[in-house]
């Protein structure tokens, strides 16, 4: 038999034979041999691809005899369909596997307890400073801040504390220069407000903030703490109003069956002077260890403002008067909360504030 290309025509019993040898390796390969979906892809263009030899196969029937070609494509065709079926197959099995595996090696495990991040708290004395800011917004109080670098003016001259004033040596402080330093005390912040004030208008304030006095580092000093100082001026302000309204500020700071106690004190910027103690709650008055055996507690200094305070910051002690008060966040602090130590405020032990 001769071809109509005059070539050498191919037995047809040998294509026949070629086509199911190569459909059978092709059907193992994919079915037996293929383990995953990149050796099924590498498969499938091996056989049906462009190049594949399936593919070479068809181009290859040319070389046959016109009759037989429609029997040997037929033949060619079921077994690239056998093949693309047999793919889908694998295809799907192969690529349900990789999901099971996937997903078992990146399983979430639900019953381990998680990770949360530390929460932290605010610090004793924070705690203590908002509980005193509380009370006195309550009654209608503002905050006032000052600077902790302050001038000699504002420090003392401006509170009644001229240069040569024996009192000073009560508060001596870190000096950057003569006239600068580090203030001793929040009382600054009181001739700053009522100098940026309309002469005699009406004051009600207070003002925290940190202090600096020179002094040992011991249990009840240092030589930076935390201070509130208060002040309210207006028309007709008198020491009863001071006595009202730090025994209300103290029944709520402490407890309401407290006992409040007034002695007579001196502060330069303020006449009448009083120190304010109350009732030790470790033993209820009848003496102890915290008390040092007084059975009462010192908590703050007051007084009526001077008159001299006043005007220098262009208030008129004829027309107006005022109270101020001072107390030092630590001391309440220890109280409040039964601490010894004033120095443990200061060490960041975590032990020590994990307890507030
Ligand atoms: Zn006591």
């Amino acid at each position: 038999m001769r071809d109509t290309h005059g070539s050498v025509p191919i037995q047809e019993d040998d294509m026949d034979e070629k086509i199911k040898e190569l459909r059978e390796r092709a059907r193992t390969a994919i079915t037996e041999k293929a383990t995953s979906l990149g050796e099924l892809g590498d498969i499938r263009v091996k056989f049906l691809g462009k190049k594949g030899e399936l593919t070479s196969l068809l181009r290859s029937m040319s070389a046959l005899v016109a009759e037989e070609r429609p029997r040997i494509g037929k033949i060619v065709n079921e077994a690239r369909e056998e093949l693309e079926e047999l793919l889908a197959a694998k295809s799907e099995e192969l690529s349900y596997r990789e999901l099971e595996e996937r997903m078992a090696r990146e399983r979430i495990d639900v019953t381990l307890p998680g990770r949360t991040g530390e929460v932290g708290h605010l610090h004793p004395l924070t705690i203590t400073l908002n509980r005193i800011k509380k009370i006195f917004l309550n009654m209608g109080f503002t905050i006032e801040e000052g600077p902790e670098i302050e001038t000699d003016y504002f420090n003392f001259e401006a509170l009644n504390l001229p240069k040569d004033h024996p009192a000073r040596d009560m508060q001596d402080s870190f000096y950057i220069t003569e006239d600068i330093l580090l203030r001793s005390q929040t009382s600054p912040v009181q001739a700053r407000t009522m100098q940026k004030s309309e002469p005699n208008a009406p004051i009600r304030m207070i003002a925290p903030g940190r202090v600096y006095r020179r002094d040992s580092y011991d249990a009840t000093h240092s030589p930076m703490f935390t201070q509130v100082e208060g002040l309210v001026i207006d028309k007709g302000i008198s020491f009863a109003d001071l006595k009202g309204m730090l025994e209300l500020c103290l029944h709520q700071l402490f407890d309401k069956d407290v006992k409040v106690r007034f002695r007579p004190s001196f502060f330069p910027f303020t006449e009448p002077s009083t120190e304010v103690d109350i009732s030790c709650s470790s033993c209820r008055g009848a003496g102890c260890r915290v008390c040092k055996g007084t059975g009462w507690l010192e908590i703050l200094g007051a007084g009526m403002v001077h008159p001299n305070v006043l005007s220098m910051s262009g208030y008129d002690p004829a027309v107006v008067s005022g109270f101020a008060f001072g107390m030092g966040i630590e001391r309440i602090a220890m109280l409040a909360y039964g601490v010894d130590d004033l120095r443990l405020f200061y060490d960041n032990d975590v032990r020590f504030l994990h307890q507030f």
